[in-house]
């Protein structure tokens, strides 16, 4: 019969180094706690016996208030493993323990992997284990995961305790007396009713009870009405006796007594000092330069210059490449297929949606190989240590600048990325209020539309404007995260917790791994979306399709045309020649003047013209006219869509007999826009709904309320903004 195991721990105490030690598995080791949010499954032999081992996401405890927690608990419970491998950081054992206490009291088959010995005695830390083991009455076994050491002892001893104790022995643990008695009425209350009986011991729901488990209690109403009042009543009763007297609530004290018994355990001979503890190591020794008050910060955006300069240095190559390929491809579909709805599918549809997302692969994947250096070598848990006191006063958390710059934050990125790294974050609001504000940077696929403006309005001065809009971006997001935190989502901040790992040589194939992995999903979940959704764009573009009475009359007024020309001349222009003659030459562009204007009566007559046109008086507050809005819907598909957009909206219709105009000259000259124009239209398109992948991963990481949430509420808001903006400037005559 195969055995289940499961490994828990706190992040960083090296669950995934020893899960990928016991079964081989490849697997990203980061120094970030919260990367395995999904448990990862693995499987190994031993003595004939085969285990299947789980590794559950790094927790410091086992309440209800982050995802890890629940599904580590979920899992536990649900599961049932003959064995929870516990592991523990022996140079951190204090905070480590605290996890234990919880599995204790769960009852769980416990087997504690003692790990980092190596670390411990390099700070002069020597841990006993047996005595640890005797106190805590649960096997512990010194490990060092990285190299193997102690692996077979510990595999012998998950054996040996899956062979003995097959029921869950809960551990009771005093609280005082006030919660004791409390937790005993409950208990006896709980067992009565048989409430979540066969899946958590009676006193551990008490003590959630007293703990004000969010998901328990939930549970218990759904499950028992009449008996979850009860016991919420006697709670309510001691909470407010606590209150008056000691003025804390529970939970402060249950957490404040299960740190006393760990420092009960510890003091009595389990860690012993072999050498002064203010004792400086080489990572403290790098600290005291890196995250100095004043050097630190300096350094820090000396070592995220370098981290773009490279990226873009690096990607430029690859992504003119990838671009000639589509185009080459573009060209060839031209040629090959005849005219139709079919070709201009595969073009517009096809090769444009998707060649727009595969376009950004290189520049993603150089920056995700920069991002996983600074992440392996430890160095981004500075960065968010210093960032944290800057980000508190705006409700985020230092965890919270690593979505920020890969969102765009700098230049470039991608709020995809940017979304999933809020993983990291441990606090629900903090992670809802990043997660709603990084759509808001400036994103890759936004740079080609903000280069575009300021190329044609604000010539003069690029680099500054190019710099202020980068600045908006981050004063945006910040306030509106501000704006959430006290509406929405207000809640108290939660301490910085994180601890600074020490510093590492990262390897070559870990960071390989890891940047292959994330590029991947870049690749799968914008390559399905984007397709589906630029096909559909194309349609809404194409469809209904001009009425058979206006394609007569263009048809006349080619004929008209052609008939007024000579048969010489006509053949000239079908053979292509490198150089037209002065009559073929006016003849083509009269010729490509019609198609222009048949094209526009198109485009205004198909689904997405007719919604252009009718928002039109509504965007005209903004100053937008009804081809700019036909781009915005575009860019909610993909940013990537709005200068394309625009470029096939604006060469429709004008009057391109004169000379070829690029896209930005086009919109200088046209008579619906100026500066003013330009300024609204880029910042409700720096602000608006994030764009349709945007979305489906702000849906998976949260829900979809959230993710429809974030459409609305960035669309009102930009929308505001840009009419605030145009009304004042056209008042004040900047236009
Ligand atoms: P997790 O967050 O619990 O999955 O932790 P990881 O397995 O990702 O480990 C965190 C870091 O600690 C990694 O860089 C490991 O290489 C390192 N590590 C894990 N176990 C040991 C050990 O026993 N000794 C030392 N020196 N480093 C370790
Ligand atoms: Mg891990």
């Amino acid at each position: 019969m195969q055995l289940t195991m499961a490994l828990a721990g706190n992040p960083n105490a090296g669950k995934t180094t020893l899960f990928n030690q016991l079964t081989g598995a490849r697997q990203h080791v980061g120094n970030y706690p919260g990367i395995t949010v999904d448990h990862k499954e693995g499987q190994l032999h031993h003595n004939q016996r085969k285990i299947i081992l789980t590794d559950l996401p790094g927790t410091y405890s086992m309440t209800a208030y982050t995802a890890e927690e629940l599904v580590t608990r979920d899992y536990l419970i649900k599961e049932r493993p003959q064995v929870v491998i516990n592991i523990v950081d022996a140079s951190n054992l204090e905070r480590n323990l605290y996890l234990t206490v919880q599995l204790l009291e769960l009852g769980v088959p416990l087997v504690i992997a003692l790990n980092m010995i190596d670390v411990a005695q390099d700070r002069g830390i020597d841990v006993k284990a047996k005595v640890l083991g005797k106190l805590l009455g649960v096997p512990v076994v010194p490990i060092i995961a990285r190299s193997g050491h102690g692996k077979k002892e510990l595999l012998d001893t998950l054996l040996h305790v899956a062979e003995e104790q097959k029921d869950w022995i809960p551990r009771d643990i005093s609280y005082g007396d006030d919660l004791d008695t409390t937790l005993k009425e409950l208990e006896a209350e709980i067992l009565s009713a048989k409430l979540f009986a066969d899946t958590y011991p009676p006193r551990y729901i008490a003590i959630k009870y007293l703990e004000n488990d969010d998901q328990i209690l939930a549970k218990g109403k759904e499950d028992d009405a009449v008996t979850a009042e009860k016991l919420e009543r006697r709670v309510e009763q001691t909470a407010s006796h606590i209150h008056q007297t000691l003025d804390v609530y529970p939970e402060a004290i249950i957490a404040d007594h299960r740190y006393g018994y760990i420092k009960s355990i510890i003091r009595q001979g389990v860690v012993t000092h072999k050498f002064d503890t203010d004792r400086l190591y080489t990572s403290d020794k790098i600290d005291k330069v890196l995250t100095n008050r004043l050097v630190g910060p300096v350094i820090m955006l000396c070592i995220l210059f370098v981290l773009y300069q490279f990226t873009f240095s690096w990607s430029e190559a690859p992504v003119v490449w990838l671009d000639a390929i589509f185009g080459w491809l573009s060209g060839f579909i031209e040629k090959t297929l005849p005219d139709g709805l079919l070709k201009s599918m595969i073009i517009s549809g096809i090769i444009d949606g998707v060649g727009g997302v595969i376009g950004f692969v290189p520049l993603i994947m150089f920056m995700f190989f920069g991002i996983a250096i600074l992440e392996d070598s430890g160095y981004l848990a500075r960065v968010a240590f210093m960032m944290d006191r800057i980000f508190r006063v705006f409700g985020l958390h230092g965890s919270s600048v690593m979505p920020f710059i890969v969102s765009g934050g700098i230049a470039g990125g991608c709020a995809v990325p940017g979304v999933m790294a809020t993983r990291t974050l441990r606090s629900p609001k903090e992670r809802m209020a990043t997660l709603l504000t990084v759509p808001f940077m400036n994103c890759g696929a936004k740079l080609p539309v903000i280069a575009l403006l300021i190329g044609a309005f604000f010539n003069d001065n690029q680099a500054q404007y190019m710099f202020l809009f980068t600045m908006l971006s981050w004063v945006v997001a910040l306030l509106v995260a501000k704006f959430l935190r006290t509406t929405v989502l207000r809640g108290a901040p939660t301490p910085f917790v994180m601890e600074l790992p020490p510093y590492r040589f990262p390897t070559l194939k870990g960071l390989l791994i890891h940047t292959w992995e994330r590029t991947y999903q870049y690749i799968k979940k914008a390559g399905t979306i984007i397709l589906g959704i630029s096909i559909l764009l194309w349609a809404l573009m194409t469809f209904p399709g001009l009425p058979e009475d206006q394609v007569a009359l263009y048809e006349q007024q080619r004929q008209t045309t052609l008939e007024k020309s000579s048969p010489e001349i006509i053949s000239e222009i079908g053979s292509e020649p490198k150089q037209l003659s002065e009559p073929a030459m006016v003849l083509s562009q009269q010729l490509s003047h019609i198609n222009n204007l048949k094209m526009e009566a198109s485009l205004r007559h198909s689904i997405a013209g007719k919604i252009g046109t009718s928002m039109e008086p509504v965007s005209k507050l903004a100053g937008f006219d009804w081809r700019t809005d036909i781009a915005i819907i575009g860019g909610f598909a993909a940013k990537e869509v709005i200068v394309s957009t625009l470029g096939t909206a604006y060469s429709m219709g004008k009057d391109s007999i004169d000379k070829k105009e690029s896209l930005g000259q086009r919109l200088k000259n046209d008579p619906n826009w100026n500066r003013v124009v330009a300024v609204s239209v880029l910042i409700f398109i720096m602000f608006y709904a994030p764009c349709f992948v945007t979305v489906v991963c702000i849906a998976k990481e949260s829900s979809w309320s959230w993710a429809f949430f974030s459409i609305g509420f960035n669309t009102v808001f930009a929308f505001i903004f840009s009419v605030a903006v145009y009304q004042i400037g056209m008042f004040l005559g900047l236009g």
